[in-house]
């Protein structure tokens, strides 16, 4: 008989959530802003979504009593007050965000002020839209705010709408989810059920992004990335992150670096760092990608056209240093100790784009 441990304890607090997923879900918006025993809705986007969010509101009809199209990345703080003057202006009761992380990131921020239900039309792999997390920015500084007002109640992902993301988008895109899950693997708080719903997230995104990148308008394929989107965006909002996570945002916020592209540079790294310190919960992703998890994901990576090195985010060699001052100040809890050195030498590798070994 096959020997077998005793399961570890663990506390799971799940994100309550309404997911409907499929081709034309979309085309439930009206019903489903009514269930919230709401009418009238605020549609919000970027100003590159503009056409999107403005169709959306023609179909809808009186239940969209606005549109506001000028989300931005980060969530600035004076474009969150601007568009609660137009919620207040148009007598607006929900949100309707369409979009990526930014577009969520605004309804989120509308939320957390005045506590409005958000139906969310998810169109990147971002994972914003099933988390209770809202990063924002003022004066150049970004916080980030955990709060229960800011959890979508309603997230729609409907694959037709993601045909038009960028093929370069949609690559880094969803090796940012990917990060999320394999964070998610080795999490201080992973659980069981997480643990499961990441490998699958990342086994989806593997088995879908090649397909995209061959055929942008692949529905098979499209789907299959919305599908790992949401597992890889369900962990990042139940578990807590670690080193890679924290790397990137700190990166980011103080060399003003894009979201997407920075955790596709990172994770191979971050991944390779940590794969000695958390081998067995590793093992399920080592298996997806072959011998070595860090070396499996750069050469995916690469296979899929991605971005390399943050040489290419004009990121200067003399930044190091500092940035690993900033990477490693107040670290977030990491299956392996954060250690000066080593992180100085991950960040070289992955400034000059090198294969982890
Ligand atoms: P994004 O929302 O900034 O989108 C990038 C661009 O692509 C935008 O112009 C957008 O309008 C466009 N776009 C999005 N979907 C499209 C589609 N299907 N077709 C055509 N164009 C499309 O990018 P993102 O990576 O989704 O989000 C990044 C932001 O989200 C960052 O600010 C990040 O901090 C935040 N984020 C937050 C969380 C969280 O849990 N709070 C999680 C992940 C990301």
């Amino acid at each position: 008989m096959r020997s077998i441990a005793v399961v570890s304890g663990f506390t799971y607090n799940v994100n309550p959530a309404r997911i409907l997923f499929g081709l034309g879900a979309s085309a439930n918006v009206a019903a489903e802003v009514s269930s919230l025993g709401c009418s009238r809705a605020l549609v919000l986007s970027t100003p590159f979504q503009a056409s999107d969010a403005e169709r959306l509101a023609a179909n809808l009809g009186p239940v969209a009593v606005g549109v506001f199209t000028q989300a931005a990345m980060h969530t600035p703080v004076d474009v969150t007050e601007n568009a609660m003057a137009a919620f207040e202006a148009a007598n607006a009761d929900c949100v309707i965000a369409v979009g990526g992380g930014s577009t969520i990131g605004l309804g989120k921020a509308i939320a957390y002020r005045n506590d409005a239900p958000q139906v969310v039309i998810a169109t990147t792999y971002a994972g914003s839209e099933v988390t209770p997390i809202l990063g924002q920015t003022e004066n150049g500084l970004k916080t980030t705010v955990r709060h229960a007002k800011i959890l979508p109640e309603v997230v729609i992902y409907d694959p037709e709408l993601t045909l038009g993301l960028p093929v370069a988008m949609s690559v880094t895109s969803g090796l940012n989810a990917m990060a999320h899950a394999v964070e998610a693997v080795y999490a201080e708080n992973r659980n069981p059920v997480t643990s499961l719903m990441a490998v699958e997230g990342v086994r989806a995104l593997r088995d879908a992004l090649p397909g995209i990148v061959e055929n942008p308008e692949s529905i098979e394929a499209r789907s299959e990335a919305l599908y790992g989107a949401w597992l890889c965006g369900a962990v990042l909002g139940t578990v807590g992150m670690a080193l890679h996570h924290k790397i990137c945002h700190t990166l980011g916020g103080t060399f003003d670096l894009p979201h997407a592209d920075t955790h596709a540079i990172m994770l191979p790294h971050s991944a390779a760092y940590n794969a000695p310190a958390a081998k067995g919960e590793m093992q399920p992703l080592t298996d997806l990608f072959g011998s070595s998890i860090g070396g499996g994901l750069w050469d995916f990576a690469k296979s899929l056209g991605a971005p390399m090195a943050l040489r290419e985010l004009n990121v200067r060699d003399v930044d190091l240093d500092h940035a690993t001052e900033i990477a490693t100040r107040n670290p977030y809890w990491n299956p392996r100790p954060i250690e000066s050195q080593a992180i100085r030498e991950l960040l070289q590798q992955a400034f000059e784009g090198r294969r982890p070994e």
